[in-house]
């Protein structure tokens, strides 16, 4: 079990949020194409290591929360508002984590 500090509660445990996938994507302009459509619905990355992704606070507060986690090793390295720039951590080999 890993914890979510959520921007309006503070920490909690996971099981009080629920995933809801991908926060890198970025909904297409109404007269974009219907592939960016598609891909913007079903299309999803699988990453290894650092991803930006949405929980909601069911058991709580009910807010969407931006996080930063690790899809390996589950580490939360940030959170955030929806309207958050949360830059992921650099690797080892830049001087990062
Ligand atoms: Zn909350």
């Amino acid at each position: 079990m890993h914890r979510i500090d959520c921007p309006w509660c503070g920490e909690r445990d996971e099981v009080e949020f629920q995933y809801q996938g991908d926060a890198t994507k970025v909904r297409p302009k109404p007269d974009a194409s219907e592939d960016a459509f598609f891909d913007y619905t079903y299309q999803r990355d699988n990453p290894k290591g650092w991803h930006t992704e949405w929980w909601h606070h069911v058991g709580g507060c009910r807010q969407w929360v931006k996080v930063v986690r690790n899809t390996l090793t589950h580490e939360v390295h940030k959170t955030g508002g929806p309207q958050s720039k949360l830059p992921l951590p650099r690797r080892k080999a830049e001087g990062g984590l």
